[in-house]
This record gives C-alpha cells, structure tokens and sequence, in this order.
C-alpha cells in the first residue's frame, strides 16, 4: 500500500470554537520530491560539459598569435557566461542537497573566529579593497553545527553585503553573545531594501533587482541557501533595512548551539 501523508492543522475561531481540518497531502509531496530530484540531477548533468566548455575557452585564450580585440572581447564574454551558469549550477546542487536531506551532517565544535578569519579573507578578496570591511568577534564562543553549511551560509550573507555595497561603504562582521544565544550579524552601508520586499528575499529567485544583482555576479539563491542552513541548524534569520542607507543580515542561534570557551 502506498504511504500517505496527512497534513493536520487546529484552527481557531473565537474563544470556543475549534475546527480540526485534516488534508491529504501525499500527491503534493511526491510532485515536490520529483521536483527536487530532477534539479539536482539536471544541475548534476551540466556540470561536466560547462567544465569541458571552459577548460577549452581557456585554451583557446592562451593561444598566441594575432587575435582580433573584438575575439579576445567574445571571449571574455564567453568566460564570464561560463563562470556564471558553474556559480548557478553550484548553488542549486547545494540547494538540492539542503531539501533532499532531513539529516545534518554529525555535528561538530566549530571554532567560530577562525572560520569568520576566513569569511573575512574571501570578503577582502571579493571586495578588492573597494569597501571598508571590519570584524568584531568574540573569541570565547563556538558553536555546534555543520562547518561547510556555515561557512556557506556566513559567506552568503558577506557576499551579499560586498555585492550591493557601493564603493567606499563599510561592511561590518559581528559576532557575539546576545544573552544566552549566539548572533552573527552582517551590517552594510548599501543600497538597502523596501520594506515591502524583505518578507520575500529568502525565496528560491526572488531579486529586488534582477539586473543588479546577475550584473553583480548574483544566482538568486543565496538568501534561499542561508534560510535552510539556519533551519537545520534551529537558527533563524532576522532582516532589518532601509532604502538608500543599508541593512543588517543577523542570524540568531539558540542556546543548545552555543559553546562557551574559556
Ligand atoms: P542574489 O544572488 O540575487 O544576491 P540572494 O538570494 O542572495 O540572491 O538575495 C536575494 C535578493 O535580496 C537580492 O537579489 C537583493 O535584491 C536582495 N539583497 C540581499 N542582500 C542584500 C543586501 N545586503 N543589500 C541589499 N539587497 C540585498
């Protein structure tokens, strides 16, 4: 017999009244599971042939001789194509792995100062020297969690900040203790985002400005990324913004996460 899957849910009404409704969501689930297993096996299947691709544009860079300014320019082109669809192609894998799996990788004690070292060197490398970018962290506190998720997920939110950021604005990384729960925070002095917008960001694609953010280099799904990586770690993501005057990314963790260190 196949499975079936219920959704229950226990709604409300005045002081009183209860209403016990019972939906059969077994056909949404399969579609959605289909859904997930074909990105991941189309992502997994474009990955070998963009690598061919660009493996031979390079080559073909490299060749001396007489080429024509506006070939080396197509080339470039072609490049920054390329890099872009691998960039596409890397975060849907990652997103795919995130919904397809309900188990964390074995937990481990993640020494959070030196993994934001090296947030910090990446967001140096990205921003190359046309931002001011600061670290405050506090070197007592670790935390238990998944290392490459959160690497992922704090680089998302740094990346992001470089990237809608113009140049000379301040970038600042904070991390600390906010009574007994941990808080990274990414504070930027960027472009900002309407009010109306912010409940959406997480959204698989969802851009305020989707020529800005592909011209930036930007898949879409970063902030998609970072949302289930603090759910899988019980974490949540706060978003405080303003139009023209920047935003402050945070993410809180609870207390059975925090590490405290002498
Ligand atoms: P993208 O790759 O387009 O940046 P994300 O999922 O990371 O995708 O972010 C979704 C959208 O949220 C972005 O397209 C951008 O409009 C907005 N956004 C994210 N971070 C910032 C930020 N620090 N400042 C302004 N807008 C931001």
């Amino acid at each position: 017999m196949a499975d079936v899957m219920l959704e229950i849910k226990l709604v409300s009404f005045g002081s009183k009244q209860k209403l016990l409704i019972c939906r059969d969501i077994s056909q949404v689930e399969k579609l959605d599971a289909m859904r997930r297993d074909f990105i991941a096996n189309v992502s997994h299947e474009l990955r070998t042939p963009l690598t061919v691709v660009g493996g031979f544009l390079e080559t073909l860079q490299d060749i001396d001789g007489a080429v024509p300014p506006s070939t080396k320019s197509y080339f470039n082109m072609m490049q920054e194509q390329t890099s872009r669809m691998r960039r596409l192609i890397e975060d849907l894998l990652m997103l795919s792995q995130l919904e397809n799996s309900s188990i964390l990788p074995q937990d481990s004690e993640i020494d959070v100062p030196k993994l934001l070292d090296l947030v910090m060197k990446e967001a140096h490398s990205l921003s190359n020297g046309r931002h001011h970018i600061k670290l405050e962290s506090d070197n007592s506190i670790w935390m238990l969690g998944a290392q490459e998720e959160l690497h992922s997920a704090f680089g998302n939110l740094v990346s992001n900040a470089v990237r809608y950021t113009p140049e000379g604005g301040t970038i600042t990384l904070q991390w600390q203790a906010r009574g007994q729960d941990a808080v990274f925070s990414v504070t930027d002095t960027g472009i900002g985002i309407e009010h109306k917008h912010i409940a959406r960001i997480t959204e698989r694609f969802y851009r305020v400005d989707r020529s800005r953010s592909r011209e930036t280099g930007g898949t879409g799904l970063g902030l998609s990324i970072v949302k289930h990586i603090l759910s899988r770690h019980q974490g949540r993501l706060e978003i405080d913004s303003e139009l023209g005057a920047g935003s402050t990314f945070r993410m809180v963790f609870a207390k059975n996460r925090v590490l405290r260190k002498s």
